[in-house]
This record gives structure tokens, C-alpha cells and sequence, in this order.
């Protein structure tokens, strides 16, 4: 799949047009426990950053034909795409990442924490609030997502997120919203919010009602690029109807570029998400929450595409099946549900932790 995207890339993407990128510096500030890589680059460039193992360094990804002075350690990648290596003195993790263009020149500024520290101080951080979830309340604004008599999906899901909110900051995560009122957010938008809260897990949630009827019972998705069933197809059309309907251009020039760097950086988190994903299953059904019948399933949600944050799209039921309409509007069935998914995310970030450390071992 990387190689037919790789393919699809050199053809819109003629090399030509990202060869004037160049890498002009890169400095590294230390202070205490966190730090700044910033990476200036000649104009701006489709990017992506992800941390390295042994030994610590950052790795920034940028197109094709990006060039840089000798003293830099730039290669190329296996899909052509180009990596710079930043080394670093100790194991960090990033906390945040953003380009700010300026009239000649853009610069890549990436917030890092260093995290020398043994697993057992990363498991002490895990129950103090160091650790921040976004969750996504869907649709919002000019898309109320599925409607069903006077209920829409935008409003059952930011009351819901609000619900869940309460519940993790209760058990001391730091948690933050995509939107907080009945607001327009685009989806890539969506993703943006969560990086720039330095999030370390992306939930988004949603209710759909599909066509069809026969769909039932908490689904979870992860992102794939795998060909979507008819189900994940309807989904996929209907999440990217707001965007459409509020005039953000999908699949804007750059996408492919930097969805093929992603992919380097997804090597990582694909297997983070997923894990979480079993560890949410196992608590929706310690809570007799209804599975749908493939309860864990792929698709290439945009909101999934955070390429360092462990990300998951969650229908909590589908509003156009009748018992799944009524839990979702149930305070009851929502307070348990609210409560699996924390108890799915504590054990996750366990769980996570201990292969952290194994990762960086
Ligand atoms: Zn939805």
C-alpha cells in the first residue's frame, strides 16, 4: 500500500516542486526538562516529526527534493521522501509540533520533554495528570451529524464528551475538547487542536445512523487505508460532509506528500492506537456495553491521521438502531459507558508505559 501511494506521488508530484526546499539550520535549546528543536526551512513544506529509539534523536520528515547544507544529516527515506535526524542528549517524547510561515523562510518548532526517568516514574506520571486526551465531540455547527426526531448526533456527543471529561479529570488526566460548543471545526482542524494541546490520545466520538439498518453496538475504528466495507464507506462519506458543506477543500495539493511521510511516523502509533483499542474493548465488555458484531474495525477517518498521536474513532451505537438510539440518550447506560472508556484508557496508559520503556531499553 505505501509503494501504489509512493507511485501516486511521483506522478502528482513532480520532483521539480519541492526542490528549492532547503534546510537552513537547526537549533536545539535545552532547558531542564523540556526543550525546542526549531528547523528552518527556505518556504514552507508539507512535514512531519516523530522520535527516535537508540539513540534518542527527532526525526523530520519532508518531501522529495528537499535539500540541505552538508553538515546536517539529511537522507533519503525508502519511499524517496527526505528524513533529517536531530540528534538528542536523552529519550524525549514530543509534547508539541507547528510550522509558522514567515515572508522568507518557514520554521518547524518542536516542543520536546525529555523523559530520562525509569518506567515506574512514567507509570507515577500516569495517574497525576500528565497525560492529556482529546476527545472529539463530532460534527457541530452547520452538520448535526445523524438526526433522529428531535435528537442530533452534534449535541448527544458534546454533552457526552463533556461526561467523559468529568470522569477522566476525575481520575487525573488532563482532558481536552476539539469543540466545546455546537461549533464548526473542520477535521483537519479537529487534529490540529489536539496536536497544539500536545494530546497523547485523540478520541473522537460519534453516533451515526446508517442506511440499511442491521448496524448495532459500539464500534471502534482505527485508521486504515485498507478498501472500506459499505458501512465504513457511508461513514467515511457522511464525516466528511461538514467539511464540504462549510467549504474547507478536502484532499488539498500536499495531502499525498505528507501522507506518505506519515506513514513513517505511523509505525509507531498505529500499534499504540490499536492496543488502546483492545484495551477500551475489554472495558466496554467488563461493562456489558453491546459490541457490534466486528467491534474493532479500520478506515482512513481524517481525524485518525494525527501521525504521532495514538488516535480512535468510537460510534458509541448508530442512531438508526432503535435500542442503541435509546442507550445513547439514557444518563444511566452513558455514565457506564462514560466510565468504560476511562477504564480503558488508565489501563491503556499503563500498558503503554511498560512498552515505552521496553522501547527505549
Ligand atoms: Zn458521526
Amino acid at each position: 500500500m505505501i509503494r501504489r501511494t509512493a507511485l501516486l506521488l511521483v506522478i502528482l508530484w513532480p520532483h521539480a516542486i519541492w526542490a528549492d526546499v532547503i534546510v537552513r539550520r537547526v537549533d536545539t535549546t535545552l532547558d531542564g526538562p523540556d526543550g525546542t528543536v526549531t528547523v528552518t526551512l527556505s518556504e514552507p513544506a508539507p512535514w512531519t516529526v516523530r522520535m527516535l529509539g537508540a539513540p534518542p534523536a527527532l526525526a523530520v520528515g519532508l518531501p522529495p527534493g528537499a535539500a540541505a547544507d552538508a553538515a546536517l544529516d539529511l537522507r533519503t527515506g525508502p519511499d524517496g521522501s527526505m528524513v533529517l535526524r536531530v540528534p538528542l542528549p536523552v529519550a524525549a517524547t514530543v509534547a508539541s509540533a507547528e510550522m509558522r510561515t514567515g515572508t522568507d523562510a518557514a520554521v518547524i518548532a518542536i516542543d520536546i520533554r525529555m523523559n530520562p526517568q525509569p518506567v515506574e516514574d512514567v507509570l507515577g506520571d500516569a495517574g497525576t495528570g500528565a497525560v492529556t486526551i482529546a476527545l472529539d465531540p463530532g460534527h457541530g455547527g452547520v452538520d448535526p451529524g445523524a438526526l433522529r426526531g428531535t435528537a442530533n448526533e452534534a449535541d448527544l456527543m458534546l454533552s457526552f464528551a463533556r461526561e467523559v471529561a468529568e470522569v477522566l479529570r476525575r481520575a487525573g488526566f488532563r482532558v481536552v475538547l476539539t469543540r466545546e460548543d455546537d461549533a464548526f471545526v473542520s477535521l483537519p482542524g479537529r487534529v490540529s487542536a489536539a496536536r497544539a494541546a500536545g494530546a497523547d490520545v485523540l478520541l473522537s466520538l460519534h453516533a451515526d445512523a446508517v442506511a440499511g439498518g442491521g448496524a448495532s453496538g459500539a464500534t471502534i475504528y482505527a485508521l486504515s487505508t485498507d478498501d472500506p466495507d459499505a458501512l465504513t464507506a457511508e461513514l467515511l462519506t457522511r464525516h466528511g460532509q461538514g467539511d464540504r458543506l462549510a467549504g474547507v477543500e478536502l484532499d488539498a495539493p500536499g495531502d499525498e506528500v505528507a501522507g506518505v511521510l506519515m506513514d513513517l511516523a505511523r509505525q509507531d502509533t498505529g500499534p499504540r492506537a490499536e492496543a488502546l483499542a483492545d484495551d477500551l474493548l475489554d472495558a466496554f465488555r467488563d461493562a456489558g456495553i453491546d459490541l457490534h458484531k466486528r467491534p474493532l474495525q479500520g478506515a482512513a477517518f481524517t481525524v485518525l491521521k494525527a501521525p504521532e498521536i495514538p488516535s480512535l474513532l468510537l460510534e458509541l451505537g448508530f442512531m438508526s438502531d432503535p435500542r442503541d438510539l435509546r442507550n445513547i440518550q439514557d444518563p444511566v447506560w452513558r455514565a457506564i459507558m462514560a466510565q468504560a472508556i476511562a477504564d480503558g484508557i488508565a489501563a491503556w496508559t499503563l500498558d503503554d508505559a511498560v512498552a515505552a520503556g521496553r522501547r527505549m531499553r
